[in-house]
């Protein structure tokens, strides 16, 4: 994975501000977005994070375009994200348990909002992202 502080192709922001409303930029520094071998970040990028996006990279390797051209459908964004945040929680299960079940309930939030353009309920994300 190439980490890169580049801006997102058109199609990729063009993308993001139709589910969350917002640019990159209104979003924030802290939000980061994989397109293919790049992971476009202007912060740290901690490990059980890099967890989640090398899920999106792997999800992308057939065609980045496709992919987000499919993000948009609430359900291919649930189900992509799902598997990305099961991941991380794995991750975090063995290196940060004590935290890991307060962190879900933190992507349960951002999953049932608008960062995801409300793609599922609250208590599925929960349910879904800790169940073994
Ligand atoms: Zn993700």
């Amino acid at each position: 994975m190439n980490i890169t502080t580049e801006p997102l192709p058109d199609y990729v922001e063009k993308v993001i501000k139709q589910v969350t409303g917002k640019t990159w930029e209104e979003l924030g520094n802290d939000v980061v977005f994989t397109v293919g071998n790049n992971l476009h970040a202007r912060c740290e990028v901690p490990k059980y994070l890099m967890v989640h996006e090398l899920v999106h990279q792997k999800q992308q390797s057939e065609s980045p375009e496709k992919w987000w051209a499919n993000y948009t459908n609430p359900a291919f964004r649930y189900q992509q994200e799902l598997e990305a945040y099961k991941a991380e929680y794995k991750y975090l299960r063995v290196h940060f348990k004590a935290e890991s079940f307060e962190v879900a309930k933190e992507w349960a939030t951002h999953l049932s909002g608008e960062m995801y353009g409300k793609c599922v309920s609250y208590n599925k994300a929960l349910l879904d992202i800790t169940r073994q």
